[in-house]
Formats: structure tokens, C-alpha cells, sequence
């Protein structure tokens, strides 16, 4: 679409992803005229194209070739394979094409006042940006660029080449082999997923644990459960060098400083995310970014520029489609109303969809302890809940944190085959200032995964292994 250089705006959004059309949807409910601008990703950007959607269908593809050959039953056998690599691919993409279509490209041509440019926007004054040689004036303008991976700075990476999750979901046949640099979230799920279909995996992560911002008792765990699926996870280690022989890629490293030397047929590189606030113009409007390049922003959003703002990725953690979302509608309101509204992540639930899958909300006794507040901690095992052991299925625990004094439930985590899915009634527990008894007091359905919390509950006061089946 063409511009008229003078064209004016409420509200011009740079970017086109989640935190962008949640910005749109909610300026276009106050009646505001909306510009929203996208390149790079297609529409709809990382959850749609490249991340969420088709790493969680891929994990699922994978998950049901596992179990199916991997159960706990007597007397049954069976066997999966993959047949057709190339048809799982052409699925996901199927899906994300779908939801793309649906979410997002539709949701333009049904939202009024908003029209959609393709092109690369780049700020030249607190209220225009210029797209495709056209300027656009607007009122207030949200930068909602997201990020991207961060490719960590090995020697020879970039010359033997590498995947991440922008190319690894669209690989037409799977390599047989795969060393994954990194050991969060996108690499653990990434790694599983491959392993599953049958690569052989090898995890080098340069912290001395995986996933190093949660307790050791979790990472220890999933870091063994991983382990029993034949994926190898190496800590400690420091990249020195990448290059080619002949059909492999080879990595040296040290290792708790001993030389090693790992091979693979292709490197997935998961090592973090980098905002995309280069080339934005942001230095010339004085626009302010931190230490790591992302964009600095108040309470409000707000950045150091008054009239602009900022949404979802670019702006740093929590980085999940939903605070994306969240942050998007926020900004656009306080831009458009001129309300000050605050961000509040005070009860943020969050989930890693490996297998057992990890899920977290409020405190870990740690955190709780950093904040001064003291508090009991208390760790059932699966082994102990009838659903788990019904399924045969008992790895993992479930963990609670409780206010010592108040005896009000402070977080959790979760280690559980379908954990994610028990994470909302601790949230709700949390936002409504429910105490351990009143959990522990509440009917939960036997056998449901969800009793675990009940369990869970209990034992602060009771030892569960005593307790009789669905006795308090
Ligand atoms: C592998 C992976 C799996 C994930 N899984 C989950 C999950 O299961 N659950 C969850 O909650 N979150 C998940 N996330 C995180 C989630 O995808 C992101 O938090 C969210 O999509 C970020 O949205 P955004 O709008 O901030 O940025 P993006 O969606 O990245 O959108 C930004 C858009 O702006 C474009 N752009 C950049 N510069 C310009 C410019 N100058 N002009 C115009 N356009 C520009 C980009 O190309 C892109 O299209 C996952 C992320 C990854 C990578």
C-alpha cells in the first residue's frame, strides 16, 4: 500500500507479531486508526511461524512415536516408525499455514481502521517512520520488533553452518546425528523432539547444570530422565572451535577444562535470543536500549522517548506469546488513552514442554528466601500419586512453597508427564491467596493427575504414605 508522506496515525506499530496484534486489536477497540508494519518473519512472526506452533506439534509427532513403543505395560508390544519424514513436515506446515491464515492475516482484513504494510520500518523522528520510502506520521508509535536466536560467537560456526529454530522445523530429512549448543528451554525441547524421532543427540550446555535459573533438584531429574532416552548432556563445557570433516561437523571443546572433541552431522544452535533493535533508527530518536540491546522500558512501557512504546520480545524477559500479548494490549492502551497503566507479572505461570514437562509459578524456596519471606518447602513424588502409578508412569514431583507464618501457598514447580496442565488451579490458588489447608481441603477427582496437588498439599502436615486412598 502506498503512503501519502503526510498520512497520519494514531498509533504505528513496527512489527507484526503477537505483541503487534494484540497492540492492534486493542487500539482498534478505542477507536484509534492503526499502521501496523512487518518484515523478516512472515506475518504473525515467531509463536505462528517458528516458534510455539511448530515446535509444540513437532513435540507432540514425536511423543506419539515414543510412547508407542515406549509404555510401562505388561503383555503388550508394540513398535513405532517413522515412515515418512517429509509428511510430518508437511503437516506442521499445513498447521501453521491454517493458523496463520486464521489469526493473524484474517484478523487484518476484520479489524477496523487498521491497515498492514510489508515492508521494514525504520524510525526518523519520535513520531514518523519511514516504510518502503513512504513516511508514515503517527501519534504514538510501538516498537514490537521481537527477537531473534542468538548465535553464540564460536569460532568457525558461522562457516560450517548451522540450524536454529527458524531453519530445524522445515529440515525435510532428519539428520542422524545432532549436536544442540545450549541447555534452556528451546534447546532442551528441540533436543528431545529430535531424539525422538531418532537422532542421536548430544547436549553441550556451558552452565554446570541444564535449565540453570531453576533448583538443582529439577534439573537434576529431567537431566536424568533425559539421559535414560539415550541423550547425551554435557555441562561445563566451553566451545572452542566448529569446522567440517567430511560429512560431520566437529566441535572442540573443554570440558570441566578437559579437551574434547564432539561429533554430528548438523549443529542446532539454541544459546538465547537477541532483541531486533538494530537498524530502527533508535539511536537518532534516542531511543534507549540496555547492555544486551533491548529496548528499555518503564512501568508503563514507556520508552525514553515519551511517545513511544514497547511490546513483547524486544523488550526482554519474560519472553512467553502470552506476556507478548499482554504487553502488546498494555502498550497500546497507555498510548492511546494516555493511561499509565503498570505491568504486573506477579503470578506468571510458565511451562518447558519436554517430557516429563517442567511448570513453574510464583517463589521457589530460593527466590523466597532472597526476598526475606521464610517459607517451608515441601516435594511429593509421583510414586506417591494412584494416576501416576496407575499409569505407570511416576516420574517426576511436585513441589509447593508455603509462607511459614501465614501458611499461604507461595509457588510451585512441577515435573510431570502433562505438568503444564496442573499449573492453572496452583495459579488461581496464588491470585487468590489460598493457604495449604484450603488446598489440601478442596475435593480433587481420584485418579486424576490433578490430586497430586492435594497430595501435595497434605504432606506439609501429613506423611501421604500412611494416608489411606483419598483420605485427608
Ligand atoms: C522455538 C520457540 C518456541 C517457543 N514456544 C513458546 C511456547 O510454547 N509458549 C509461549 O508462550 N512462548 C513460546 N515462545 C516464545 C514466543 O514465540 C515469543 O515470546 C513471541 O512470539 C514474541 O512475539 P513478539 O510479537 O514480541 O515478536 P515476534 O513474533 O518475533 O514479531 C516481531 C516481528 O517484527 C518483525 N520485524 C523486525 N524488525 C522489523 C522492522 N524493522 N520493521 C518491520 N518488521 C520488523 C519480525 O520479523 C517479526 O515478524 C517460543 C519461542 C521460540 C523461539
Amino acid at each position: 500500500m502506498a503512503f501519502n508522506s503526510r498520512k497520519n496515525v494514531d498509533l504505528i506499530i513496527m512489527g507484526g507479531g503477537s505483541a503487534a496484534f494484540a497492540a492492534a486489536l486493542r487500539a482498534s477497540e478505542l477507536g484509534a486508526d492503526v499502521t501496523m508494519i512487518n518484515e523478516g518473519l512472515p506475518i504473525g512472526g515467531t509463536c505462528v511461524n517458528v516458534g510455539c506452533v511448530p515446535s509444540k506439534t513437532l513435540i507432540r509427532a514425536a511423543e506419539a512415536h515414543y510412547r508407542a513403543s515406549h509404555h510401562h505395560f505388561s503383555g503388550i508390544e508394540s513398535q513405532s516408525h517413522v515412515a515418512d519424514f517429509q509428511a510430518i513436515v508437511a503437516q506442521k506446515r499445513q498447521l501453521v499455514e491454517e493458523l496463520r491464515q486464521e489469526k493473524y492475516i484474517n484478523i487484518i482484513e476484520e479489524t477496523q481502521n487498521l491497515r498492514f504494510v510489508k515492508g521494514r520500518a525504520r524510525l526518523v523522528a519520535p513520531n514518523r517512520i519511514t516504510v518502503n520510502g513512504d513516511k508514515i506520521t503517527g501519534d504514538s508509535i510501538l516498537i514490537a520488533t521481537g527477537a531473534r536466536p542468538m548465535i553464540a560467537p564460536v569460532a568457525g560456526l558461522m562457516e560450517t553452518g548451522y540450524l536454529t529454530n527458524e531453519t530445524a522445523f522445515e529440515l525435510e530429512k532428519l539428520p542422524g546425528s545432532f549436536i544442540v549448543l545450549g541447555g534452556r528451554y528451546i534447546a532442551l525441547e528441540c533436543a528431545q523432539m529430535l531424539a525422538r524421532f531418532g537422532s542421536k543427540i548430544t547436549i553441550l550446555q556451558r552452565s554446570s547444570r541444564i535449565l540453570p535459573t531453576e533448583g538443582e533438584d529439577l534439573t537434576d531429574a529431567l537431566s536424568g530422565y533425559l539421559r535414560e532416552e539415550g541423550i547425551e548432556v554435557v555441562t561445563n563445557v566451553t566451545t572452542r572451535l566448529v569446522r567440517k570433516e567430511g560429512n560431520q561437523v566437529l566441535v572442540e571443546a573443554t570440558v570441566d577444562e578437559t579437551p574434547r572433541t564432539f561429533y554430528a552431522e548438523q549443529i542446532l544452535v539454541a544459546t538465547g535470543r537477541k532483541a531486533n533493535t538494530e537498524g530502527l533508527g533508535l539511536e537518532e530518536t534516542r531511543v534507549e536500549v540496555d547492555s544486551k540491546g533491548f529496548l528499555k522500558v518503564d512501568e508503563t512501557l514507556k520508552t525514553s522517548v515519551s511517545n513511544i512504546y514497547g511490546a513483547g520480545d524486544v523488550i526482554g524477559e519474560p519472553m512467553f506469546v502470552y506476556t507478548t500479548a499482554y504487553e502488546g494490549a498494555l502498550a497500546a492502551e497507555n498510548a492511546i488513552s494516555e493511561s499509565a497503566r503498570v505491568r504486573d507479572y506477579s503470578i506468571l505461570p510458565w511451562v518447558i514442554f519436554t517430557d516429563p514437562q517442567v511448570a513453574g509459578v510464583g517463589l521457589d524456596e530460593v527466590q523466597a528466601e532472597e526476598q526475606g519471606i521464610e517459607t517451608d518447602a515441601v516435594s511429593l513424588p509421583l510414586t506417591q500419586v494412584p494416576r501416576s502409578l496407575a499409569a505407570r508412569d511416576t516420574r517426576g514431583f511436585i513441589k509447593l512453597i508455603r509462607d511459614r507464618q501465614t501458611d499461604k501457598l507461595m509457588g510451585a514447580r512441577i515435573l510431570a508427564p502433562e505438568g503444564s496442565e496442573l499449573l492453572m488451579q496452583i495459579s488461581l490458588a496464588l491470585k487468590y491467596g489460598m493457604t495449604t489447608k484450603e488446598l489440601a481441603s478442596s475435593f480433587h477427582p481420584y485418579l486424576t493427575l490433578s490430586e497430586s496437588i492435594k497430595l501435595a498439599a497434605i504432606s506439609f502436615e501429613k506423611d501421604v504414605k500412611k494416608l489411606s486412598c483419598c483420605a485427608n
